[in-house]
């Protein structure tokens, strides 16, 4: 890829980083607030499975924020936009709405397949 593409994507992707960590961030001040407010009420059950949400929803972000970074040290080690399973270009419409993609449309569609067939593989 072109290397003012890379800087495109690599903008792209900084800035999906930053707003997550803001956003999360926040959200971990928020539930140590909230803790300390329910401490004394008995809804506990409520708590627990807001809570529960809470942190798959941290789960989550996390795994976007790791997939994030991982796309910016291909970018930095020049191997960004290059198929993990095929080494074909992956491709930037692609990329535009996934910036995190490793796998090429055929491989993904693949790999989804396969995952679908196996889920134990996960
Ligand atoms: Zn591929």
């Amino acid at each position: 890829m072109e290397p003012d593409r890379l800087l495109v994507f690599r903008k792209l992707l900084q800035e999906r980083l930053s707003s997550l960590e803001t956003s999360f961030g926040a959200r971990i001040g928020e539930l140590v607030d909230q803790r300390d407010v329910l401490a004394d009420t008995a809804d506990i059950a409520t708590e627990e499975s807001d809570r529960d949400l809470t942190l798959r929803m941290h789960d989550h972000e996390r795994k976007v924020v790791d997939e994030i970074r991982a796309a910016i040290r291909r970018i930095d080690d020049g191997e960004y936009g290059v198929c993990e399973a095929c080494g074909d270009d992956i491709g930037e419409r692609r990329l535009l709405a996934r910036p995190m993609a490793t796998h090429c449309i055929d491989c993904m569609t693949e790999l989804e397949a396969t995952q679908r067939r196996e889920p134990s593989l996960l």
